[in-house]
């Protein structure tokens, strides 16, 4: 087929496939779809219902001027994109030729869509449309017209359109083009988050006729929401009632409407007593870290890590001898052998945890402990059976979940990797513990509510089991509600608190 090929490349189809992508750029340019040299264009010079190997594809090359392209400009390829034919190089101060960045995204259309023609726009209703939802993963509108311009669409009918992240390269969209495009079986679009559209088509004429439509209900979607008219529902009704957009109130972020104030963005959860069984820490962490000290140091005693664990101890005593701490002995040094060190550090570790000292040297160990535990699945994390599904719904509505909790970071990860539910660190979105601040003072909870990020303190839900803790971050503006669960300590009378059972009841 290969001189099949080669003699298709300077036939009459090819030549007029170039000079229509150069008339193509100049009028995208002229819409502001293909400006800065940004986008670009892509059609088959036959028929795309030909076989495969007698398909040629021509496509703009990358960094030229737009309304300047003229046909020998263009990359013509095989259908498995391979370049056949690429332009001549131009005196300075062009650049040496080269294909559009977008290639392997093109390709991703062709080979999954049989796609005609692909166009890539950088149109700033396309980017502005992805940013009105910075949470939201699709673009819906419907009940406009020029939504019947979209294959497979009519007039009633709901338009979802796939949003993808950015990248800092175009060619590492590939991947999540591939996804989306595989995702939406109904879609001809895939818009990109802060950058532009893909549109494709069964021919060039489709493919424009497409992207004109989707360019015009991006502009719509646009004014609609500076109106504060709902483009998401039949009735367009408007944005600020309860009818806010599904898009934005799914992710309850805030529309510039006057009642995105009492939106939340950011749930903080407090674990024990919250999440998790107060007993789960007392009654099985704790425990299972005393138990495992001779264990855990016998068995990686040579490791980097426990090395550093027992030069911090070594330390530590050092200091407590100095200062006559009960229960403190002497560690002998390295070679007095493995055994005797260990017996030692059993002993002194076994006197802090008794103390229940909060130092450095003995967190650190307790943390290793507790990782060995989980990753033989020894120990495994408790949740209460609502939260699981409450982590699960706040995420998939772009809410961010965080914890606060007293345990190391490196626990509560831990924790909330090594559930009986499974990893639940997917719906987390980040772990504060007391290097942030004490639990019971307010100023911790600004600490984090400016580590959020949120605009104000009140966008952010607080639920714990403890009343101080409630009302250090209800004076630092969070919403706060108390959770109740089995074995937790009672609260004050009159303590002023909504309080709830079940993470459901939010
Ligand atoms: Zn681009």
């Amino acid at each position: 087929m290969a001189t099949a090929s080669e003699s298709y490349l300077e036939g009459e189809a090819v030549r007029e496939a170039r000079e229509l992508v150069a008339e193509l750029c100049r009028h995208f340019y002229a819409q502001g779809w293909v400006t800065g040299t940004g986008g670009s264009i892509t059609v088959k010079a036959n028929d795309p219902a030909l076989p495969l190997a007698q398909q040629l594809i021509v496509m703009s090359p990358s960094g030229v001027q737009k309304e300047r392209m003229v046909a020998e400009d263009m990359y013509v390829m095989s259908a498995d994109g391979k370049v056949l034919s690429s332009p001549v190089s131009k005196p300075w101060p062009h650049k040496p030729p080269k294909c559009t960045d977008c290639a392997p995204l093109f390709m991703k259309a062709y080979l999954m869509r049989g796609a005609g023609a692909v166009i890539h726009s950088h149109g700033m209703e396309t980017c502005i449309a992805t940013m009105l939802d910075p949470g939201a993963k699709e673009f819906r509108i419907t009940h406009m017209e020029m939504i019947k311009g979209i294959k497979g669409h009519g007039y009633h009918d709901e338009l979802v359109i796939p949003i993808i992240e950015n990248t800092p390269y175009e060619y590492e969209l590939t991947d999540s083009l591939a996804e989306a495009i595989a995702a939406y079986p109904k879609a001809t679009a895939v818009l990109v988050r802060n950058h532009g559209i893909y549109v494709w088509g069964d021919s060039w004429i489709n493919a424009k006729t497409q992207a004109e439509c989707y360019h015009y209900l991006f502009d719509a979607a646009i004014k609609l929401y500076q109106l504060g008219i709902d483009w998401t529902t039949p009735e367009h009704g408007p944005i600020n009632s309860a009818k806010r957009p599904r898009s934005v109130l799914s992710s309850g972020v805030p529309n510039g409407c006057s009642d995105a104030k009492s939106s939340k963005h950011c749930v903080v959860l407090d674990i024990e007593g919250t999440t998790t069984p107060i007993s789960f820490v007392t009654d099985v962490m704790f425990p299972y870290a005393r138990d495992n000290v001779r264990k855990h140091l016998t068995s990686t005693y040579g490791s980097d890590e426990t090395k550093e664990d027992i030069n911090l101890l070594r330390a530590q005593v050092e200091e407590d001898l100095k200062n006559g701490i009960a229960g403190s002995v002497p560690i002998p040094p390295d070679d007095a052998g493995k055994e005797e060190v260990i017996n030692a550090l059993v002993a002194n570790v076994e006197s802090m945890i008794k103390a229940d000292r909060k130092i450095t040297s003995l967190k650190q160990l307790q943390g290793h402990i507790w990782r060995t535990g989980f990753e033989s699945k020894e120990m495994q994390g408790v949740v209460f059976e609502d939260v699981p599904e409450a982590l699960k719904h706040w995420h998939a509505s772009g809410m961010k979940v965080y914890i606060y909790s007293s345990g190391s970071r490196e626990a509560q990860r831990l924790l909330f990797g090594n559930t009986t539910y499974g990893d639940l660190r997917q719906y987390l979105c980040g772990f504060f513990d007391t290097t942030t601040g004490n639990k019971r003072e307010t100023r911790s909870y600004f600490e984090i509510s400016q580590s959020l990020g949120v605009d104000s303190p009140a966008q952010i839900l607080f639920i714990t089991d403890v009343f101080q803790e409630a009302v250090a971050a209800k004076s630092a503006g969070f919403e706060v509600i108390i959770s109740i669960r089995p074995g937790n300590a009672p609260l004050p009378e009159n303590h002023g608190f909504r309080t709830i059972k079940s993470f459901s009841e939010i």
